[in-house]
């Protein structure tokens, strides 16, 4: 484990505990909102609030802040459960959802409207925002601002019952017109919305804010420290007005830097439209930068979790290099996957002088990172496939694979040699006939003569017949942000190879199970495309990084 890098928000929970300002304890929640899947932005988050409390030996809350019933689903709550246990978080028994503190959230604003504190608003989106104002001039106030306590409590509960349209009023907090902050310029608390909700049903027919619901949850689960994202910083005196305003316990909002990642959208919209308009075939697509689409890629959450710990947490936004999440995937495959032969694009390889029909079991290392890894048996026969591209019939000289009259060592196996190049009636080279010479096998006391290249090769007659994904990133442009959908997506994104040739040991592989194509990357097998006893696999990372400039 690296040593982790301190940063703020430790420093901010130190100061804390020294000062005794939370008694000690240390309670964080991830709060997501159940409209999509989580993605590797949500996975920072859920790293540091879990990582936080993990550290300083409290706990932190699963909060569903479902407060918008229209884009929320009850699908989505299951993705997520799946998704931060799967990143290796576990929240016990802490599972809150913010509709369930309606009521409560309710009383609170009656409160509020009865300490003369806020307000209903007949005027709709627009004529708010136009008195509202801009940071250059003050608001003005609203002809509704100064409504009695006993008509707005009318108003409320009317609203409450339903007597009015989605839209017609809002609940709005009485704080500063002429404030600097302009959230702090009469924030809207509630809102008429006719929607049924995923939990409650068709219980409610206003529903709260962020700014009414988000605060008010952390206070009621006793919540500590409460670490968002940047943009909620000028959130925070709203955040803490609120809490003031009710006299309860006063958690602190602690603000960072989103995740942004090169080749890569991160907003849930632009993630639910790719799913929608079918540019991937789902949320779980492996070049999506979803959580469950990185398992499917064949992420572990460790590397995971070790990007997160790397890129640290800041005060200021800024992009990290997707070459980075893969570097870490890398790092720790390397160590567990099985090393094995697979030729994706395959030219045909017969060894004259090895006997028709011989098969011989060559023992291969399956992980030389890890001697517990053991060993297994690879057939050898007459008639091989090698990589197209590991051939070349007037090679450059530096070019140290086959070529005619070139010698090339077969892992694990014998030395050959080209001998004769055979052409169909285009011109193409369809095969090679080889020799072998036998004093050369591999890990023999006499290992013959040394020759530059090592070349993977899978036996013609044992070998699996399979489909193999290849995946680009999914947007060419570092920033696809500044760009629309679909212009922005990459048309090569997915290679599908159709009859690689593979070890006959990958006809056994399970879904989910990892590894390195000697040569040619990671791979995993897919669960969505695999049938029993026909696993398809996919690249999870080519072995360098081949996106470095
Ligand atoms: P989107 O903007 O895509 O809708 P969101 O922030 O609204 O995302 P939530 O479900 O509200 O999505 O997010 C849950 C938690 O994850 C929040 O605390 C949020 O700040 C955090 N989060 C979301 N995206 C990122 C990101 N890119 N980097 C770090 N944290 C993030
Ligand atoms: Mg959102
Ligand atoms: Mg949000």
């Amino acid at each position: 484990e690296p040593t982790q890098p301190s940063h703020f928000v430790r420093r901010h929970i130190q100061e804390d505990n020294a000062s005794g300002r939370f008694g000690g304890k240390v309670v964080t929640r991830f709060p997501p909102e159940p409209n999509g899947f989580l993605h590797i932005g949500h996975a920072k988050s859920v790293c540091l609030n879990f990582g936080m409390a993990l550290e300083f030996g409290g706990h932190c809350n699963l909060r569903f802040d479902d407060t918008n019933p229209i884009k929320e689903e009850a699908a989505y709550v299951e993705s997520i459960k799946k998704d931060v246990r799967w990143l290796g978080f576990d929240w016990g028994d802490k599972e809150y959802y913010a509709s369930d503190n309606f009521q409560q959230l309710y009383d609170w604003a009656v409160q509020l409207i009865e300490a003369g504190k806020a307000y209903v608003e007949d005027l709709n989106a627009d004529e708010i925002r136009e008195y509202r104002g801009t940071l250059s001039e003050p608001g003005k106030d609203s002809p509704h601002r100064n409504r009695t306590v006993e008509e707005n409590l009318d108003l409320f509960a009317r609203m409450k019952q339903g007597e009015f349209d989605t839209g017609a009023k809002v609940l709005r907090a009485k704080i500063d017109m002429a404030s600097g902050n302009l959230t702090l310029r009469d924030p809207v608390l509630y809102r008429i919305l006719k929607a049924p909700h995923h939990r409650t049903g068709d219980a409610w027919h206003i529903y709260p804010m962020y700014d009414w619901a988000h605060g008010q949850s952390d206070s009621i689960e006793g919540v500590t420290h409460s670490i968002c994202t940047l943009e909620f910083e000028d959130h925070r005196p709203l955040y803490d007005w609120c809490l003031d305003a009710l006299d309860v316990h006063h958690p602190r909002q602690i603000e960072f830097a989103r995740l942004n990642l090169t080749h890569t959208v991160l907003s849930k919209r632009k993630l639910l439209q790719l799913v929608k308009e079918g540019y991937v075939d789902g949320w779980d697509d492996p070049r999506m930068p979803t959580v469950s689409g990185l398992r499917r890629r064949g992420y572990t959450p460790e590397s995971i979790r070790d990007f997160c710990e790397r890129i640290g947490v800041a005060k200021s936004n800024s992009t990290v290099e997707l070459g980075l999440l893969e570097f870490c995937l890398r790092e720790q495959l390397n160590f567990i996957a099985t090393r094995v032969m697979a030729v994706l694009h395959p030219l045909k390889v017969v060894i004259t002088n090895y006997p028709e029909g011989q098969v011989e079991e060559l023992q291969a290392e399956n992980n030389p990172e890890d001697a517990a890894a053991g060993h297994r048996t690879v057939p050898f026969s007459r008639e091989l496939y090698i990589e197209q591209e590991d051939f070349m019939e007037d090679p450059p000289k530096k070019f140290f694979r086959l070529a005619p009259g070139r010698e090339v060592r077969l892992k694990h196996a014998y030395i050959i040699k080209c001998e004769e190049v055979v052409k169909n009636d285009k011109g193409q080279v369809v095969e090679l006939r080889c020799t072998y010479d036998p004093e050369t096998k591999s890990g023999q006391a006499a290992d013959g003569r040394k020759v530059k290249g090592t070349l993977h090769w899978v036996s013609a007659p044992h070998a699996y017949d399979a489909e193999v994904r290849l995946y680009n990133h999914l947007f060419v442009h570092e920033d696809p942000d500044d760009i629309e959908i679909p212009a922005s997506i990459n048309p090569d994104s997915l290679e599908v190879l159709k009859d690689c040739k593979l070890e006959s040991s990958l006809k056994e592989a399970k879904v989910g199970d990892r590894f390195q194509f000697l040569r040619m990357g990671y791979f995993v097998v897919d669960s969505k495309y695999s049938q029993p006893g026909r696993p398809v696999f996919s690249r999870t990372v080519p072995l360098r990084d081949t996106w470095a400039k």
